[in-house]
Formats: structure tokens, C-alpha cells, sequence
């Protein structure tokens, strides 16, 4: 499923011959580190996200017993601690910091498969470098009642907006041209301001029996595939969501700005590895996330919609303008989800409660809600790198485009070429 490693050797031997003791220190407890992610994919089916280095790497890793895992990345971090990097290059900082950190993740992840049990956000701040904030069902309840106003009539509310949104579902035998239509207009829109390696593409594929709704699984050599979850009706906003969010400017366009400029530029073994549980993911979902408002704020993204993607659903495009108001509304619910999510894991509640959560403040139609929820028990508090690392960028980003919408690429571009820690976009953050 997730393609063979191709190995980028010429790449890495450039880089290591005209390198310094200490450079080839790193380019050693790189690969070492790369080999310890892949021995505890040995342990944890979910974990190796991505791998794209030498094939043989992968096929001897032997199942290793998890102290021994634990020990060795211990090692990793005291060499890491015992050797600073010297000189000003910014990106052998971030790279140093960066290496540090997924080795923390990495112990962590190694304790939970061990049985340590730790509370959502021990867990959030230990994985993915932040904690999201709490919030009561009271916070909510304003967001609700003005969809109320907008969605007049009888039952509940949420009843009538599952009945609103059913109008806008991608009927099934549209649903690859839809798709096929926001590919293409957001690889245009990237391609007018990321500099993009020829050859880069992706491949689509549809799928069933998935807790997610759309997934990148990159292959390197600049190739991703993604796959698009069809057990549930697809709503139409989806397909530009997804389209962004699995390929132009999110997942798949990091992935191969980390090649291009990390693994092939500057020769680092260490991001031919993608471990799911580590910071990586909140930047990962945060720019995927973001990367929808870089590549169309909400103008031109209504103006697509009307122009180009109900058109290819065969929806009436005198709907968009309402529908886009309604869902960013919902849209400010998306931390209920991690209340649900915390209060779940936390055993405040059980799968019952966790729905009902999810429904009350979430505006999850109940198979939507379940469907979730075996999203939360697969994943537990991954589920934060999606608003929270959102708003994360966002505000990163905004920060150094001075607020101009039409500025934030070069910033964009530059956060997804660098191994960059969730701890480091906070203002004044390093
Ligand atoms: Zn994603």
C-alpha cells in the first residue's frame, strides 16, 4: 500500500563527502534513528506513515523487545545533548531541536505500547508538542443558537441541519470528476506560487471500511497516493477540503518540499521517515489545514465553488453562497470534537457519551459521530493537530506576512521545507 523505499544514494553520499566530523555525526544518529522508527512500526501497525529510504533498512528490522527500542533512542538523545550544532545555518538548528523532539515522541509512544496510560493532553503535549485548549459545552452554545437562526423549522437542530447538508452530497457517479476538478484548480493555484519538482504527481484511489475520510501516503520520488474514504456520502465541500488538504499545498506538497530540499538538498535521512505519532503531524494537519484558506481565502473559494465545483457535482450553484455560511459556522465547533475526544480518553465518558458529545456540540449526524469515534480510538489525541495545529499556522503564518493575505506563500512555503517544531511557531518561539 504505501509503495517500495527508493533509496536517494547519490544524494546522501554528496552530502556526507564534504561533510565535517560533526555533520557526519548527525548523518550517523540519523540513520539510526530512522532504523528505531521502523523497529517500532514492528510494534505498532499505525506508526511508519511514510518510509521512502533504502528497502533494506525496512526488511531487516527485526522485532526488537520495546526497553531495548527505549534504550537505544535514550542513547540517540544523550549523543544528540553531548553535540550541539555549531555554525549559524539556521536549518542544522531546527534540525537538531527537531531530531531531539521526535526521539522524546518517540519514547513516549514506545511507554504507551508498553501499557503507560497518560491523560489526553500528557499524551497531546508529549506526541505532538502542544496542548489544546479546554472548553466548556457553555462556549458552544452561542455558535448553536445562531445556526438555529439560520436553520429555522421542526425537530432538532441538529435534524434539520443533516437535512440541509443532505442537498449538498457529490453524487457517487460524479464524485472523480468533482474530485478531478479541485485537484486540478488547487495544483493550478500552487503551482502559481511553489516551486515544484517536475515529475511530482499523486494518484487517487477510493476506499472502504476506513476510520478517516481521506489519507496521503507518500512514496517519495515526488509520488503520493491518496486515498478517498466512500463509506459515508460525500458532501461537496469536501472535494476542494480534500483536494487541498491530501495534495496541493498540504500533505503531498510538504512531502516533496522535504525531499527536495531536505533529503535531496541537503542529504537528511532522517525525513525520509514520517512517524505518525510525532510533532511532525501537527505541522502536517496544521498546513494541510491552512494550506485551504493560503490556496483560496473565502472569495475566491465561493467563487470556485460556484464556477467550477457544484457545476461538476450537478448542483445548483445558487445554493453555494448559504451553504459556505452554514458551514463555517459548524466549522467553529471543531473543538467539541476534542472535548469529546479528551473527555473520552480521559474516561470522563464512555463511547455513548463521547457520541452524544460529538452530536450535542459537534453537529455530528449519529454515523458520522460513530464513525469518529473510531477515528478517536485509533488515534486518541492526534485528533488536536487538525484545529489546533490550523490555528497554530495560521497564526505563524500571519504573523510573518504581516497580516496580507496575498503574502503568505513565501512564509507557506518555507514552514513545509523545514523541519520546523510545533513549540517553534509560537511567537517569539525558536
Ligand atoms: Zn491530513
Amino acid at each position: 500500500m504505501r509503495g517500495r523505499g527508493v533509496w536517494i544514494g547519490a544524494a546522501l553520499v554528496a552530502a556526507g563527502a564534504c561533510a565535517g566530523p560533526e555533520t557526519n555525526q548527525m548523518q550517523a544518529l540519523a540513520e539510526q534513528y530512522v532504523k528505531l522508527v521502523l523497529a517500532v512500526g514492528q510494534h505498532d501497525a499505525d506508526y511508519v506513515d511514510a518510509f521512502y529510504g533504502p528497502a533494506e533498512w525496512r526488511a531487516s528490522a527485526v522485532k526488537r523487545p520495546l526497553a531495548d527500542i527505549d534504550a537505544e533512542a535514550a542513547a540517540i538523545a544523550a549523543k544528540l545533548a553531548a553535540a550541539p550544532p555549531d555554525g549559524a545555518d539556521p536549518l542544522v538548528k531546527l534540525r537538531h531541536r527537531y531530531l531531539t523532539r521526535q526521539l522524546e515522541a518517540l519514547r513516549t509512544r514506545v511507554a504507551m505500547l508498553g501499557g503507560k496510560r497518560l491523560t489526553f493532553d500528557e499524551e497531546s503535549k508529549a506526541l505532538y508538542d502542544a496542548v489544546a485548549p479546554h472548553h466548556d459545552a457553555a462556549e458552544f452554545e452561542g455558535v448553536l443558537a445562531q445556526l438555529e437562526q439560520l436553520l429555522p423549522g421542526s425537530g432538532t437542530l441538529l435534524d434539520r441541519y443533516t437535512r440541509f447538508r443532505d442537498a449538498f452530497v457529490i453524487p457517487p457517479n460524479r464524485l472523480d470528476a468533482t474530485f478531478k476538478a479541485a485537484i486540478d484548480a488547487c495544483r493550478r493555484r500552487t503551482l502559481a506560487h511553489v516551486d515544484l519538482p517536475p515529475g511530482e504527481s499523486f494518484t487517487v484511489e477510493y476506499v472502504t471500511n476506513k476510520s478517516w475520510s481521506g489519507y496521503n501516503w507518500y512514496q517519495g520520488q515526488y509520488r503520493s497516493l491518496i486515498q478517498v474514504n466512500t463509506d459515508l456520502p460525500i458532501f461537496v465541500d469536501r472535494a476542494v477540503d480534500l483536494a487541498c488538504h491530501e495534495g496541493y499545498p498540504g500533505h503531498h506538497v510538504y512531502n516533496v518540499l522535504l525531499e527536495k530540499t531536505l533529503v535531496r538538498g541537503r542529504g537528511w535521512p532522517e525525513f525520509q521517515v514520517y512517524p505518525l505519532f510525532s510533532p511532525q503531524s501537527l505541522i502536517a494537519e496544521g498546513t494541510a489545514n491552512f494550506g485551504i484558506e493560503v490556496a483560496f481565502p473565502p472569495a475566491d473559494r465561493l467563487k470556485l465553488e460556484r464556477e467550477v465545483i457544484f457545476p461538476a457535482a450537478g448542483l445548483d450553484a445558487a445554493g453555494a453562497a448559504r451553504y459556505y455560511s452554514v458551514m463555517g459556522l459548524v466549522d467553529r465547533l471543531s473543538y467539541a470534537g476534542n472535548e469529546a475526544a479528551r473527555r473520552y480518553i480521559d474516561g470522563e465518558i464512555d463511547a455513548a457519551g463521547a457520541t452524544a458529545w460529538l452530536e450535542r456540540y459537534g453537529l455530528y449526524a449519529t454515523v458520522r459521530a460513530q464513525q469518529r469515534l473510531r477515528f478517536i480510538d485509533q488515534y486518541r489525541s492526534y485528533v488536536i493537530n487538525y484545529n489546533l495545529g490550523k490555528d497554530m499556522v495560521a497564526q505563524y503564518i500571519n504573523a510573518r506576512s504581516g497580516g496580507d493575505v496575498s503574502q503568505r506563500w513565501p512564509a507557506f512555503t518555507e514552514l513545509l521545507s523545514s523541519p520546523r517544531l510545533p513549540s517553534g511557531l509560537a511567537v517569539g518561539g525558536k
